[in-house]
């Protein structure tokens, strides 16, 4: 990424008589535009419907979902701990008290928020945005009255909402998408889950360690289809011991209720028809549909402007976030993927200095992903799945954290670190981790991507010990053959 944020501009910025700015979205991608945009003298609404800025990240997504996987790895780490000599009698979960502590949490941080646009004097406007035309909105707000106002420039971030299978939609309240499952309304005691990615894994794994039989039914061969094989076997391993059963290449075909639950119907005719199958059905408690997101692109007015919409539904933009309509921006979820927070937030940023004048880009060469399941998995970066389908030569250089002294103390062994590299260059192209904490470790690998490291520079990185850190300077170790912790001679 480009950033040229010279106070000279800022400064031709102010005297330019404040640019009034609009934002339709409050999430990450609208509140991080509308504070870069405030912090460099242009005159900022922001609009959403909720009390406080923070959108799906914050009050349905994101952060209720990662508080609540907290909870879980704690259950897990609980029963571990017999290994240990520790034997902690089962947990008793008191459904309500954290549900408020989860919250809890959502309040803080979506309060903080709103403290934080009145401190940069952003106007925060409660409410749903149309377009009368390319800078005007017409805005219901939530005390049931309408304004119109004019701006300079307005930046969509309208996000995204769960993507929906006509085939599976039934009216019963016991058919959930994220968001009702994370409201986490009682621990059925089975759980259905339709989609073995990101949301299906990280709620499931919560509901599993609650104490729910979770089935998880993935269309494709693999759970988490983004993600190099080799890091998803640990997980899809410790994930086989807490869910009753993973379901592959399968889908289903039909949702009834039923009495006490939901009958489903599995079409597992993606399965070598030779294979063991005693799985074409189930009765289930609740089910939670998690088979991806779609933009929320149909913005009331939208037709009025000249922004032009992909047949996926996304907004179409250039690299500085602008979209066909030159008044008009659009940044996060609702402009393509990868649909994460942080690559919003550094949409939102670009936009923001895109319009004061600045000289920006969005291209950044490495985006983290993380799925936090225990262990989690991350990646940046180039993956060996991607080289291989652009037939690009590579090198992968692999620690195994068995060799970790930090992995061996937390008695996490299963995980790995590897390093995708450019023979030529020996230029770090890719990072992958599995393993406890990979979240955590992954920001490392999108430093030395962005900034063109070698495998030299990480390997001759001294990192703390005994940490997991370690095993990414281990990793490109590897690739030379003289890691210290194992013996991998270079062939
Ligand atoms: P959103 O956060 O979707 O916000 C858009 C806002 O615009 C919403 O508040 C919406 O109500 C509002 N809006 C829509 N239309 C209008 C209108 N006409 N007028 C005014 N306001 C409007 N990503 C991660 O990076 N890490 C995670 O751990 C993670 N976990 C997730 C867990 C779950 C369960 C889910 C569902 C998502 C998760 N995500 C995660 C994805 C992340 O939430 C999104 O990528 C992110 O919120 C996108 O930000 P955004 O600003 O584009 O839009
Ligand atoms: P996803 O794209 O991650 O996973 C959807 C899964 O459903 C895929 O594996 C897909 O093959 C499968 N699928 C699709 N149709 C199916 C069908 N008919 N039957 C069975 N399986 C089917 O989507 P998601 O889990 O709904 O999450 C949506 C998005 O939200 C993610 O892609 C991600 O961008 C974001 N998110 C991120 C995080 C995080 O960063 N930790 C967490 C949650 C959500």
């Amino acid at each position: 990424m480009n950033e040229n944020s010279s106070q000279t501009q800022n400064a031709t910025f102010e005297a330019a008589n404040k640019p009034r700015v609009a934002i339709v979205g409050g999430g990450p991608g609208g509140y991080a535009a509308a504070f870069l945009a405030a912090d460099l003298g242009m005159q900022v609404t922001l609009i959403d419907p909720e009390a406080n800025p923070g959108g799906v990240c914050l009050y349905r997504g994101c952060i209720p979902s990662k508080a609540l996987l907290h909870v879980a790895k704690l259950i897990e780490e609980s029963q571990q701990a017999k290994n240990w000599g520790i034997d902690f009698p089962s947990p008793r979960i008191d459904l309500a008290r954290l549900r408020t502590w989860k919250e809890g949490v959502v309040k803080k941080l979506t309060g903080g928020l709103g403290v934080l646009s009145k401190q940069r004097h952003v106007q925060y406007m409660q409410g749903r945005a149309a377009f009368e035309n390319s800078t005007t909105l017409r805005i219901a707000k939530a005390d049931s009255t309408e304004t119109v106002l004019s701006f300079d420039r307005v930046i969509i971030a309208t996000g995204s909402r769960p993507a929906i299978l006509p085939a599976l939609k039934i009216d019963s309240t016991r058919l959930m998408d994220s968001t009702g499952a994370l409201n986490l309304e009682d621990i059925p005691a089975r759980l259905l889950v339709v989609g073995g990615g990101y949301i299906g894994l990280e709620i499931g794994s919560v509901y599993a360690a609650l104490g729910t039989r979770v089935t998880v039914v993935e269309m494709l061969p693999g759970l988490l289809p983004g993600a190099d094989r080799d890091l998803v076997l640990p997980l899809h391993k410790r994930l086989e011991k807490m869910f009753e059963a993973i379901l592959l290449n399968t889908t289903v075909s039909a949702l009834k209720e039923e009495g006490a639950g939901i009958r489903a119907a599995f079409d597992r005719s993606g399965n070598n028809p030779a294979a063991k199958d005693d799985n074409r059905e189930g009765v289930f408690d609740r089910v939670l549909v998690s088979v991806g997101r779609k933009p929320n692109s149909e913005i009331p007015g939208l037709e009025k402007t000249q922004v032009q919409v992909s047949r996926r539904g996304f907004i179409e933009v250039n690299k500085q976030l602008q979209t066909a309509d030159p008044s008009i921006y659009a940044i996060g979820d609702v402009v393509g993927e990868p649909m994460l927070a942080h690559k919003a937030m550094h949409e939102g940023r670009v936009a923001a200095e895109a319009i004061a004048g600045h000289k920006v880009a969005f291209e950044p060469s490495a985006i983290p992903a993380v799925v936090f399941t225990d262990p989690e998995v991350a990646w940046c970066g180039l993956t060996e799945d991607q080289a291989e389908k652009e037939n690009r030569e590579i090198k992968v250089a692999k620690f195994p954290w068995a060799a970790s002294g930090r992995a061996v103390t937390l008695d996490r062994p299963e995980g790995s670190t590897k390093l995708i590299i450019d023979p030529q260059t020996e230029r770090v192209l890719g990072v992958g981790i599995v393993g406890t904490g990979a979240g955590e470790l992954i920001a490392e690998g999108v430093l030395a991507i962005e900034m063109a490291a070698l495998a030299r520079d990480v390997a001759m990185t001294i990192h703390p010990h005994p940490t997991l850190s370690e095993t990414v300077m281990e990793s490109a170790e590897v690739f030379f053959g003289t890691s210290t912790d194992i013996f991998r001679p270079r062939r």
